[in-house]
């Protein structure tokens, strides 16, 4: 496989603007990117997504890359969408595959977790990106915590305020941030961490957010994982680059890719310690088109199943706590780019862990 280095592609591609549209239309501006974590130059070139290389030919065609640093993998040119809240405008087309009594009720078990884990009888819980707003209505209606919930799609929020009455805010975690330091017990990562464009700042809000021993919890797809890695095999022997790893430009919009190894990395790095990673996957949501759909998907689910059991499975919670003051320490890290002393950081017990 081919290496992908950020600062030679750039230099190539010089002054010239990158800008492609998928068949719906939705316009993107491609930018070469270093790793958001390490800072890397260096990605490995694992296969080609997007376009002809889609399933349903959706989106458009963007190269995959792992890097060499920490293992995270991204799109390298990296597509931004022209219209982010064009992607996110119909909250029931977006999630029609989630149940909404579904989503309530481990909303529910997950608040019960925070409590016990928080020793606190009702936490001030945060929701990152709380879509309809399930766990904000568990919150509600069981009395479990106090929940706030950021949001950036005006039609969520609408749907969110509208059905349930809950408090939604049209606002980024690193603006709530600003007014908020050290208010929360717990923060709430689900579903979200894989689709922002700049997952390092997001976790360094994070942390500015969390009172000292305060959670973090994180629900994101795990990857490489044994289904993506089946794929990228059978496609090598179809002489095919296609590659199963993320959905960069189109639904459902993953664009970075975490492992174990990336997200401690990152968490480290904001002064938060892994307490708990779970891999697991439940049966894919992807609705089959056709015979063809239906028998790959059967397969997906069995390869679903030994992941589950060797530890490869498709999809990662984490808990982290926050061992260090972000406000004190750590400024110099959180929220830029450019340094990366890992003076102070235990990283060498991630390695062992990697
Ligand atoms: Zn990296």
């Amino acid at each position: 496989m081919e290496m992908n280095n950020t600062r030679e592609a750039k230099e190539q591609a010089g002054s010239r603007s990158m800008r492609a549209a998928d068949r719906l239309g939705n316009a993107f501006h491609l930018e070469y990117i270093q790793c958001p974590i390490c800072q890397q130059d260096q990605a490995k070139e694992l296969g080609l997504r997007g376009g002809k290389y889609q399933r349903l030919k959706l989106g458009i065609e963007t190269t995959v890359v792992r890097c060499c640093g920490c293992g995270l993998l991204y799109p390298n040119p990296f597509p931004f969408p022209e219209d982010p809240q064009h992607l996110y405008s119909k909250p029931e087309k977006y999630f029609e595959h989630h149940s909404i009594s579904e989503k309530i009720t481990s909303g529910k078990e997950l608040l019960e977790q925070i409590r016990i884990k928080t020793g606190r009888n009702c936490p001030n819980v945060l929701d990152v990106g709380s879509g309809r707003g399930e766990l904000l209505k568990a919150a509600k209606d069981s009395g479990l915590a106090r929940a706030v919930g950021l949001e950036f799609s005006p039609a969520m929020i609408e749907y969110a305020g509208g059905t349930w009455g809950i408090d939604v805010r049209l606002q980024s975690i690193e603006e709530h941030a600003d007014g908020n330091a050290g208010a929360y017990d717990a923060v709430v990562l689900n579903a979200v961490l894989e689709h922002v464009y700049r997952p390092d700042l997001m976790i360094g809000a994070a942390a500015r957010l969390l009172r000292r021993d305060g959670l973090l919890y994180i629900d994101c797809p795990n990857e490489p994982n044994l289904l993506t890695m089946a794929y990228a095999l059978l496609a090598r022997v179809r002489r095919s680059h296609a590659v199963l790893n993320l959905a960069p430009t189109f639904p459902p919009f993953h664009v970075f890719g975490f492992n174990p190894r990336s997200l401690t990395v990152l968490l480290a790095k904001n002064g938060l310690n892994v307490e708990r990673i779970s891999l697991r996957g439940g049966p894919l949501s992807f609705r089959p088109v056709g015979f063809v759909d239906t028998v790959k998907a059967s397969v997906a689910n069995r390869i679903n199943a030994i992941a589950n059991i060797t530890g490869t499975a498709h999809n990662m919670t984490v808990w982290a706590r926050l061992v260090r003051d972000p406000q004190a320490d750590n400024r110099h890290l959180v929220g830029t780019q450019t340094t990366t002393t890992d003076e102070g950081w235990n990283l060498q017990s991630l390695d062992d862990n990697g």
